[in-house]
C-alpha cells in the first residue's frame, strides 16, 4: 500500500513547545512526511476586515512547489472565520496554531498532537476524495458538530478540539461514509491503529488517573508502600544472616 507523502512547511514561526524533530520521527504506514521542514517569513500584514490572513492571501504568498501529495502549511495566524484548518487549492493544508496554542498548553497536551491529528484527516479526505482535496470554499460534509473525540470533529468551540487530542478516533459514522467513498479496510484499520498513539504524556495520565480515582489511588500507595517496607525488612534480615 503506497504512502501518501506529505511535505510540513513553516510559514513564520512555531510556538514553543512544537517539535519538528518529533514530527519527523513519527512513525506511520499511511504517509510518510519530507525529511526536510522548510520555514519561510511571513512578511506580510493580514488583510482580512478582522486581522485574519484570508484564504486568497496565503494562497498567493506561498508560490514555491513541492514533490508531495499534501503540503501542510503551518502558522500562528489569525486564519478566516478564526477557523484552525482551512483547506488550499492543489491539496494544500493550512493550519494555525492561533489560540490553540494556550488551550493546549493549558491542558498540557504536546502541541504535536494537533499537527498530527490534522495530518490524519487530511490524509483521509485526500483517499476518500480520489486524492483532490476540495478547498475550504466547498461546502463539504465531512466533520460533524458533535464532539465525539473523533477526527472529525467540528469543533466550532477550539476548546472542545481537546476531546480528539488523546488517543482520537473514527467515530462509525465517519468509518461509514470513508467505506462509502472505497477507502480500504486496510487503511481504515490502520489509521485507527495509529490514532491510538497519539497521547497525552504518560506523567500527565497518571496525574488525571490519580484526580480521577483519588481514594484507589491512597489504597494502591499504601499497598505498595508496605509491601516495599516488608520487602526492605526482609532484605535486611537477609543481609545480616549472610554477613
Ligand atoms: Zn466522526
Amino acid at each position: 500500500m503506497p504512502k501518501t507523502k506529505i511535505q510540513i512547511v513553516i510559514l513564520g514561526s512555531l510556538p514553543p513547545g512544537c517539535s519538528r524533530q518529533a514530527l519527523l520521527e513519527w512513525k506511520s504506514n499511511l504517509f510518510e512526511i519530507s525529511p526536510e521542514i522548510p520555514t519561510f517569513q511571513l512578511n506580510q500584514n493580514a488583510t482580512g476586515h478582522d486581522w485574519e490572513y484570508t484564504d486568497q492571501q496565503i494562497e498567493g504568498f506561498l508560490r514555491q512547489t513541492f514533490d508531495c501529495d499534501i503540503l501542510l502549511i503551518v502558522v500562528r495566524v489569525r486564519l478566516q472565520d478564526n477557523w484552525y484548518l482551512r483547506r488550499l487549492s492543489c491539496n494544500r493544508l493550512l493550519f494555525t496554531f492561533f489560540e490553540l496554542d494556550q488551550i493546549l498548553h493549558f491542558h498540557n497536551i504536546p502541541l504535536n498532537n494537533i499537527i498530527l491529528r490534522v495530518l490524519y484527516a487530511g490524509v483521509l479526505i485526500y483517499l476518500r476524495c480520489a486524492k483532490q482535496i476540495p478547498p475550504s470554499s466547498e461546502g463539504t460534509l465531512y466533520a460533524h458538530d458533535e464532539t465525539r473525540g473523533c477526527l472529525f470533529d467540528m469543533n466550532p468551540n477550539k476548546w472542545d478540539v481537546i476531546q480528539s487530542l488523546h488517543q482520537p478516533s473514527l467515530c462509525e459514522s465517519c468509518v461509514a461514509q470513508h467505506r462509502e467513498a472505497q477507502v480500504s479496510e486496510e487503511q481504515l484499520r490502520l489509521a485507527a491503529k495509529e490514532l491510538k498513539n497519539i497521547k497525552r504524556p504518560l506523567v500527565d495520565q497518571i496525574v488525571r488517573f490519580v484526580k480521577a480515582h483519588t481514594a484507589c489511588s491512597i489504597i494502591v500507595s499504601l499497598i505498595v508502600a508496605l509491601l516495599i517496607g516488608t520487602a526492605s525488612s526482609l532484605i535486611a534480615i537477609y543481609l545480616n544472616g549472610v554477613l
